[in-house]
């Protein structure tokens, strides 16, 4: 059994941070574990809104430690990471461990554009995307690792993964979504050399809560199953395609993508 080490939030409602990440490996046959990096409660009485209880980086350190010295992993999965403290921590235990990295540069919550902590940007910029084995900003976060405002076309979603690839990631997908121009949600993955669209119809629904996270945890699955990036993209793309295509309403404010819908 293959073994992926998440080191994420929890999303309370269930749809994303480390929810999302262990569905996903389940469904494609890998063994997760999970280092909390923060929490984060949504409020009934504020209309939804996001509050988040960071872990201490103690905390985040033991429960590592349970993982990297108790039991090892062959792959690692960073999400939602709330303090410039935690985002070093996790790039000097890709460093100490050696291990290939899968780095999700989440800002925000989804549904919400501006940063949690507007420096972290910057520590994720300097510190963690130049040690990743591939990076999967979507639009708002390419734009803040590439330092470009407002990336809304094809040509600078490229623009972008080639600054990101400059900054040390080996592989950068930038996730267009239904965020980019024309009637298909467009990702720009580029290795250095070749820049790949891939392409899939917009699926008509606002419930896609989860779908970066679960994208980049089915990438990971097929990383670590031996896929070369771009096989591991391309697998990713259609298995959020069927998770979007099955995703539900779970309350009047969101609902999940169904990684259940790739059986
Ligand atoms: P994030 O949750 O980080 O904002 P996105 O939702 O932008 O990530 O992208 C995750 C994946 O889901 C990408 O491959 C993106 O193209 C795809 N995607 C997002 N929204 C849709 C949609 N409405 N229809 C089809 N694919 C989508």
């Amino acid at each position: 059994m293959k073994k992926v080490f998440v080191l994420a939030g929890s999303d309370t409602s269930g749809g994303a941070g480390i929810q999302a990440d262990l569905k996903t490996y389940q469904e494609t046959g890998v063994y997760g574990m999970t280092a909390l990096t923060t929490i984060v409660a949504q409020n009934p009485e504020k209309g939804w809104a996001h509050d988040v209880y960071p872990i201490d980086v103690d905390t985040v350190q033991a429960q590592i430690r349970t993982i990297l010295d108790g039991v090892g992993v062959d792959i690692m999965k960073t999400g939602m990471l709330p303090t410039t403290e935690i985002i070093e921590l996790a790039a000097e235990t890709i460093d100490k461990y050696n291990l290939p990295a899968v780095v999700d540069p989440v800002l925000a919550c989804k549904g919400q554009d501006e940063p949690l902590y507007p420096e972290n940007a910057k520590a994720l910029r300097e510190l963690l995307v130049p040690k990743a084995l591939i990076t999967t900003p979507n639009l708002f976060e390419a734009g803040q690792l590439a330092e470009m405002d407002n990336i809304t076309t094809i040509e600078e979603m490229k623009e972008a993964s080639s600054r990101i690839h400059e900054l040390g990631a080996k592989n950068v997908i930038v996730k267009g979504g239904h965020e980019v121009e024309g009637d298909q949600a467009v990702d720009v993955f580029y290795d250095g050399e070749v820049y790949i669209l891939l392409e899939n119809e917009i699926i008509d629904t606002k419930y896609t809560h989860g779908a970066g996270c679960t994208f980049a945890s089915a990438i990971t699955s097929a990383l670590v199953k031996g896929q070369s990036p771009m096989k591991s993209v391309e697998f990713a793309k259609n298995f959020i395609t069927n998770a979007i295509q099955g995703s539900w309403r779970l309350n009047q404010y969101v609902g999940p993508v169904n990684q259940y819908e790739n059986r």
